[in-house]
């Protein structure tokens, strides 16, 4: 047969097969450089066609840029004889400008002589709608899956997953068609950032996976950075990365990676995080404790229980009611912090359950303990994820009707949030509580999201200040101010304060110039079981109550004491002066530079440093140019006055020292006295 009439045998059934399938079949008579199509693939595609063919590269001009080296390079192999067939998955771009995979077959075929050939096959659009994602183009999480597969056995490399932040928030806000469109967006901004081995796949909703065969983790980072940086005017993406070699199989894999992402998502998002083993395994502690947590509630709320840590009046240190506490007694883990599992139940909405009981039981508590104590509060704390309870309202209020109880015996404890910004729904939601007597307290306050602006929004009756701001207040000049400066405003908007955390006397005795209304802490008591609580605070007759009261008569002597820390400029001045008489080397120093900020005249005299300012205390005290080797910066407590001797070999003295941390200029700084005795020692 002659090549004219085997081409026109080929292409005659060519024309047959095209009628009768979707698929557009050719013939490339690689000898001569002839590629012949029917004119059905002119329909979709910007390719003009000629009777006697068109060359491959006519061809190329409609395959996809970054899709062309891969397919020359495939059918040069095929064109010198290194391969009898030819597959391979790769893009065109149609009429309309659109990516469109198609999978492209072949078969040599070589019938007369052996320099003649064709190749001979179709290009398919439907077989790979079954893996190409109908709203992006990209390959679906079908293809993803054969794709993984074979990488995982053959290549190192990596995979991430990326996810558009807050996707579910902008459909709800903008409409599902602009966040199809945003999609595509992305699809398009990932695909500008890929070469022709990185693979794309959109996976579930805002999901995309990239594949990176033979890339090294600086690749990814690249490729994140850049993507992130293209978005940037339209939404940011969070991405978790995982290592070829660090999964099983495909399906691990995913997971990883999506746990990397996970992680991002939750530590701020805008971010790419890489696996770690480590992390892996604190999801499935959480993944376990969620299990037993929701048997927990499944079962009458066992392994739940409540703890008490009692409220103290401010001014006389009475009782005023006591703080409900949740705990978590887990079958296998022993006994879990809140802040641990109250995280887990807000995420999968068990809070809603669980803080209904812990209401009813505290509220319940609450009704026995005012038959002996009259006015008892209770405090519960409630989280925003109830708050966001249709029904919640009528819930708390059935439950104090219920119970029998008064509003103004509860204190609803609601923590300052993000989420707490929607002023009116909330206060809407307060107003009804208050109008039944319910008190509102904004519990931690000065630590989340707001200020002190947050009190004129939220309509509340008390706020509870975080243990940081209290704890060594004494010693600590600008919180003290601070504090100050919030407790009067909380007054003056008739808003009651609880200082929370209270937990020395030292504390104490600063806090009391204050005038907080109410008091809360481990100096006070810890949070107790109910059957502690009653024997400490209800039954007279208990010695636990005895040695309470005892225990109580020491904090109103405290009471008298004038704050020793916080003195008016006159007494200062008058410490000034006596310091400067002693005869005691008296010095101040930094506790991490060791820079001098004061010595008395005592000091100066004795090292003959006058100008002792931006002078270490080594060099002026000890001679020496690095810190000393016994120095004991290091284990000072600033409550502890920490007595020793040393013979000073530089200034030939010997002496007893005693050191102290002391506050100094809102820094901590170190306080020596140090007596010379050397005479006593006859030097
Ligand atoms: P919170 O509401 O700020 O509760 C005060 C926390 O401070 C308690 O920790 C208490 O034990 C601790 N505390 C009290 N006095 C002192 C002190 O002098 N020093 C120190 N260092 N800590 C003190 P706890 O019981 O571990 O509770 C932690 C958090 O868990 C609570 O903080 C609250 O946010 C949450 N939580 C506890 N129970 C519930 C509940 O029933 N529902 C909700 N939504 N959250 C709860
Ligand atoms: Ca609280
Ligand atoms: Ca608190």
């Amino acid at each position: 047969m002659n090549l004219d009439k085997e081409l026109k045998i080929y292409m005659q059934t060519i024309r047959f097969l095209d009628d009768s399938t979707d698929d557009y079949f050719y013939l490339y008579d690689m000898a001569n450089d002839r590629l012949y199509f029917t004119e059905k693939i002119c329909e979709k595609y910007p390719i003009t066609l000629e009777k006697e063919g068109i060359p491959f590269s006519e061809w190329m001009k409609i395959v996809y840029a970054k899709d062309r080296n891969r397919l020359q390079q495939e059918i040069q192999s095929v064109a010198n004889g290194n391969r009898e067939t030819h597959y391979m998955e790769y893009r065109l771009i149609d009429k309309g400008g659109n990516r469109v995979w198609v999978y492209c077959r072949g078969t040599v075929l070589r019938e007369s002589n052996e320099d003649s050939g064709f190749l001979i096959g179709s290009v398919s659009e439907v077989i790979m709608r079954r893996v190409v994602d109908s709203l992006t183009g990209l390959w679906n999480g079908e293809k993803f899956k054969e794709d993984m597969d074979r990488y995982l056995k053959e290549d190192k490399g990596y995979l991430m997953i990326l996810g558009v932040d807050n996707f579910k928030n902008i459909n709800v806000k903008n409409g599902r068609d602009f966040g199809n469109n945003l999609l595509k967006m992305v699809s398009m901004i990932l695909e500008e950032q890929t070469d022709s081995y990185t693979r794309l796949y959109r996976m579930d909703g805002d999901c995309f996976a990239v594949n990176f065969p033979h890339k090294t983790r600086k690749n990814v980072e690249d490729f994140y950075n850049s993507v992130k940086k293209e978005l940037e005017n339209y939404c940011t993406a969070s991405a978790g990365a995982v290592a070829y070699a660090d999964g099983e199989d495909t399906g691990f894999l995913y997971q990883y990676a999506e746990n990397a992402l996970d992680r991002a998502k939750r530590e701020g998002k805008n971010m790419l995080v890489f696996f770690s083993s480590e992390d892996y395994q604190k999801s499935l502690d959480w993944i376990e404790l969620q299990d037993e947590l929701k048997e927990s509630v499944r079962n009458h709320f066992e392994g739940f229980s409540l703890r008490y840590q009692p409220q103290i009046e401010g001014k006389n240190f009475q009782i005023y009611g006591a703080e409900a506490l949740l705990r978590y007694q887990s079958p296998t883990k022993g006994l879990i912090s809140p802040m641990k599992f109250i995280p887990i139940l807000e995420q999968n909405g068990l809070i809603c359950e669980v803080g209904n009981w812990v209401l009813k039981t505290a509220v319940e508590q609450c009704v026995k303990w005012r038959k002996v104590l009259k006015d008892f509060h209770i405090n519960v704390n409630i989280s925003y994820v109830q708050l966001c309870q249709s029904n919640i309202t009528e819930k708390v209020l059935d439950i104090l009707k219920e119970a029998g109880i008064p509003g103004d015996a509860l204190t609803l404890e609601v923590t300052e949030s993000m989420e707490l910004q929607d002023y009116t729904y909330f206060n809407k939601i307060f107003y009804e509580w208050k109008r039944h007597g319910i008190r509102i307290a904004i519990d931690d306050f000065g630590t989340g999201y707001s200020s002190l602006g947050y009190l004129k929004s939220i309509d509340v009756d008390e706020t509870k200040i975080d243990r940081c701001f209290v704890s060594r207040i004494y010693c600590n000049n600008y919180n003290y101010r601070l504090l100050s400066n919030i407790i009067k405003l909380a007054h003056s908007a008739q808003i009651q304060v609880c200082c929370e955390g209270v937990e020395t006397e030292e504390e104490l005795i600063a806090l009391q110039k204050l005038n907080p209304d109410l008091l809360q802490g481990f100096l006070f008591a810890k949070p107790y079981t109910k059957e502690e609580f009653e024997k400490v605070y209800i039954y007279k007759e208990c010695a636990e109550y005895q040695a309470r009261v005892e225990r109580e008569k020491n904090f109103h002597q405290m009471k008298a004491i004038e704050n020793p820390y916080f003195t008016d400029e006159n007494e200062k001045d008058e410490i000034v002066n006596i310091v400067e008489c002693m005869d005691e080397v008296i010095y101040v120093s930094d506790i991490d530079t060791y820079e001098l900020y004061y010595m008395n005249p005592a000091g100066r005299k004795l090292t003959g440093v006058y100008n002792y300012k931006e002078c270490k205390c080594y060099e002026v005290l000890h001679g020496k140019n690095k810190p000393c080797e016994y120095c004991n910066n290091g284990k000072l407590k600033s409550e502890k006055i920490h007595t020793w001797e040393l013979d000073n070999l530089f200034l030939k003295r010997h002496f007893v020292i005693r050191d102290k941390l002391i506050p100094w200029h809102g820094k901590m700084a170190r306080l020596e006295i140090a007596m010379d005795i050397s005479s006593t020692k006859g030097i």
